[in-house]
């Protein structure tokens, strides 16, 4: 969160715990552009499984920010809650929250709905975490591979070489 203040993004705790740094558009009334990933991880998940999502989507934040970009939709970079648990973070932005989710115990202890009280969210306005349909322009997530299939075949997937800029 203070990586986000720093980026300049207004920074909350949605209903469902996840962390959203907003940076307004200059049209407002344009659904946002969301992008970002999660900090909790699996073992073996390696340094970089979600962070680097995060990492990167606030990185993009502080290039906006210092080069004095203005874009047109609204931008909001998430980490997303308990997304390796995939009950509650964005389940919760796509109103996907399951019957009997948030009395289940995690291994911490702690059910699903005190989880998300101590990470500063509120399991009883879970609804107001969801995204309707429309409110969303795009939500990208930059992402390793899990699978280590392309790494072992020596295959490059996503390599970002150029970019086309149309402006009419
Ligand atoms: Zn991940």
């Amino acid at each position: 969160m203070s990586l986000m203040r720093e980026a300049g993004l207004e920074v909350r705790i949605d209903a469902a715990g996840n962390i959203i740094g907003r940076r307004a558009g200059t049209d407002p009334g344009l659904p946002v552009i969301m992008t970002g990933s999660h900090i909790d991880s699996v073992p073996q998940g390696g340094n970089f499984d979600g962070d680097v999502g995060v990492i990167g989507a606030i990185e993009v934040a502080e290039l906006l920010r210092e080069h004095g970009i203005a874009t047109r939709h609204p931008f909001e970079f998430v980490v997303f809650t308990d997304e390796e648990g995939g009950v509650v973070g964005s389940q919760a932005m796509a109103g996907r929250v399951g019957p009997g989710t948030l009395d289940v115990v995690s291994h911490s202890g702690l059910t699903v709905r005190d989880g998300i009280r101590t990470v500063g969210g509120d399991p009883a306005r879970l609804a107001e975490a969801h995204r309707a349909p429309g409110t969303l322009a795009a939500v990208v997530e930059l992402h390793i591979e899990q699978g280590a299939v392309l790494d072992e075949t020596g295959t490059d997937i996503g390599v970002v070489e150029g970019i086309v800029g149309i402006r009419w």
